[in-house]
């Protein structure tokens, strides 16, 4: 495998670096908006479901319509809505209506299971199993409550943490979900990985960009791999520009 982030820094520089020169604010995350207005583990849940596939700019929109016609995200009151009203609300973060099913879904078989005590008593594994059995409730979304909520250790893995591994050197090109989680919940460890797991969103968004990363401006230019291959490539097409 190719060189690795980890031979050339901690987890935990790592993580120190990219805080002060990130400095993320508590409101540009959907599950920490939903988290301090409300707090209840049903409103995390269905915070995390908003920002499925959108940024979070379209699921606070979202998240905050829905607060506003309930007064707070529980499940019951999810429940007590029609369907197509719902929907409607929830509208600005993109694919209502799925988002909506698995909302109400959820609600559903929470209450089936004793109420909103169960997302915070369970044990982790066992709620894993549960929140992935939902409807509409993959990995990622599973992963983030559990971290976020229940402070499990698990890496939530997006687009951003995928790419981001793969170009720390963390795993190789073709892995996965799993292998990616695992790979930066032991560079990061435990302890880190919840935090770390918003710092690579914000990495990913401003500097670690699908096309055309920011290599030159990014915290990170002097310990990462790929930087350093892309310096590598640059200086060989101009030396061979120069025998030209
Ligand atoms: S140096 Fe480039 S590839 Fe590495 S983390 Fe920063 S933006 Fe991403």
């Amino acid at each position: 495998m190719a060189a690795s982030i980890a031979e050339r820094a901690s987890g935990r520089e790592v993580y120190e670096r990219l805080r002060r020169s990130l400095r993320p604010r508590s409101d540009e995350y959907v599950v920490l908006v939903a988290a301090e207005k409300d707090g209840n583990p049903y409103a995390v849940l269905a915070a995390i479901i908003l920002s499925q596939n959108t940024s979070d700019k379209n699921s606070i929109r979202a998240y905050l319509r829905l607060r506003e016609r309930l007064g707070r995200v529980t499940p019951e009151k999810v429940l007590e809505l029609p369907e197509e009203e719902l929907v409607e609300l929830i509208r600005p973060a993109g694919l209502p209506r799925g988002k909506a099913r698995a909302l109400r879904e959820a609600a559903k078989r929470i209450l089936e299971k004793g109420g909103e005590r169960y997302l915070v008593e369970a044990p982790p594994e066992e709620l894993r199993r549960f929140l992935l059995s939902i409807p509409g409730v993959g990995k990622k979304t599973a992963d983030v409550f559990l971290s976020f909520y229940r402070k499990a250790p698990v890496f939530a893995v997006d687009t951003h943490a995928l790419r981001i591994a793969k170009r720390w050197g963390l795993v190789g090109e073709k892995a996965g979900y799993d292998e990616a989680s695992k790979a930066l919940l032991e560079f990061f460890g435990p302890e880190l990985a919840e935090e770390a797991h918003r710092l690579i969103i914000a990495l990913g968004r401003r500097y670690c960009r699908a096309r055309s990363p920011r290599c030159t401006e990014c915290p990170l230019r002097d310990i990462c791999p790929y930087a350093e291959k892309q310096q590598e490539q640059a200086g060989t097409a101009t030396r061979d520009a120069a025998k030209a």
